[in-house]
């Protein structure tokens, strides 16, 4: 790829496609197992999903089995009954490096190429946000992060060369309230996000780490997931009710030596060359000025998003109500900034400023920037409205 491109910046023009080969904003839908408590309820479980993968296509049905049976038809019956499809549809025999090698290896491939890249987990609270994104420490059950992190270091360690320079740096924060915090320093909270032109769009006083192996970032990713799930004992549920976003940057600076006549040199025949030249001489300035240092930054955001079950408000009062008002406020205002961003007809105007999660993000949703919309859902009958809700959104963001 060519070298020296800045991080996509964001603005109207829509998501079509920049880099040629297929579009910048792709939604994949995950079905989870079913869990132990679906299982093991007081009714019998009762599947109300098929997943066709040929066609990425799904269909949830208040019936399954008897529109199954009677042979769907498309018609409306008397179930509730949906078909939608989507970029990607992963039924729960679905592996994580399935997941992972035809959805969010393009993106993590794009920030490794300096754009900006995002990747969202969106769902009702226990269907498999946080597995997908951060999976567990045994080797198959890995996630997303850790799989990009490791996709990163390959690429680093198959490409030095003296002439290369790598950074990766991590941050991870919590968006709760509509108040930032560091996860990995945990005494920041209510952090501001700014805005300048060599910075772009940032979040002031934000710890960034820098890492040397995917060791360290393992390390970051289990203190961060600490943090979260310690403040969920003591405030209800703060995990279900926040989101997480997890920023990798990767930077790389590739030095080329050219000689007078541009042509491309090794690092030791530019300095033969420099050598052989005598001291004052006029070519040994333009040598000089055959020095280019070309930069690649790329940020990828891995969002682990709040529960997007309705939240019941008939009941709630003072911090609870408002707590559900801004989770339902910001994920709606997500939706709009997606809406927008994939409207055909190229709208101007973004709502990026009516949230703290998608004013964060503004640098990297729109132009250039990957985007991968994951939206997860339970099998299972009881959760046969939140997951039609799930797949409504979803279909929204196409
Ligand atoms: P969320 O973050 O959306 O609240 P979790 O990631 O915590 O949900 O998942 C809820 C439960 O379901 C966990 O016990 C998790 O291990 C399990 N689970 C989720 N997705 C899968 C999957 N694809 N395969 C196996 N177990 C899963
Ligand atoms: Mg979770």
């Amino acid at each position: 790829g060519s070298m020296g491109l800045p991080a996509a910046s964001s603005g109207a023009g829509g998501m079509s496609s920049v880099s040629g080969d297929d579009q910048n904003f792709k939604v994949a839908i995950r079905v989870r197992p079913p869990v132990p408590r679906e299982l093991h309820g007081d009714r019998p479980f009762q599947n109300v999903v098929r997943v066709d993968h040929a066609e990425r296509r799904i269909t949830i049905s208040e019936n399954l089995a008897a529109v199954e049976e009677e042979g769907y038809s498309g018609a409306p019956g008397p179930y509730s009954t949906h078909t939608f499809t989507f970029d990607h549809v992963y039924g729960q025999d679905c592996t994580q490096k399935k997941v992972y090698e035809t959805t969010a290896k393009a993106v993590v491939e794009s920030s490794l190429q300096g754009y900006n890249a995002t990747i969202f987990a969106y769902g009702q609270t226990g269907t498999g946000k946080t597995y997908t994104m951060e999976g567990f420490d045994s080797r198959d059950a890995r996630g997303i992060i850790p799989r990009a992190i490791e996709q990163i270091f390959q690429h680093i360690t198959s490409s030095v060369s003296p002439r290369m320079r790598f950074l990766v740096r991590a941050s991870y924060l919590q968006i709760y309230n509509e108040n930032i915090s560091d996860l990995l320093k945990p005494e920041r909270t209510s952090l501001l996000i700014r805005e300048d032109k060599r910075k772009g769009v940032y979040v002031e006083g934000l710890s960034e780490w820098v890492v040397r192996s995917p060791q360290e970032i393992y390390g970051l990713m289990e203190r961060g997931g600490a943090m979260r799930a310690t403040g969920s004992t003591r405030m209800n549920h703060l995990s279900s009710r926040s989101h997480a976003v997890f920023i990798i940057i990767a930077e790389q600076s590739e030095t080329t030596y050219l000689d007078e006549d541009g042509q491309e040199l090794s690092v030791e025949q530019f300095h033969r060359l420099v050598k052989s030249r005598a001291h004052g001489d006029d070519g040994l300035k333009r040598l000089e000025a055959n020095v280019r240092q070309m930069f690649k930054v790329g940020k990828l955001n891995l969002v682990d998003l709040a529960g997007s079950e309705r939240v019941r408000l008939t009941g709630a009062t003072g911090q609870r109500l408002e707590e559900s008002r801004k989770i339902n406020q910001s994920l709606s205002s997500l939706g709009n900034v997606i809406a927008a961003l994939t409207d055909p007809r190229g709208r101007q105007h973004i709502p990026y400023r009516d949230s703290k999660l998608t004013r964060i993000l503004e640098d990297s949703l729109g132009g250039n920037c990957k985007t991968t919309m994951m939206a997860m859902i339970s099998p299972a009958l009881e959760a046969f409205v939140e997951s039609l809700s799930t797949l409504k959104f979803a279909n929204r963001a196409k």
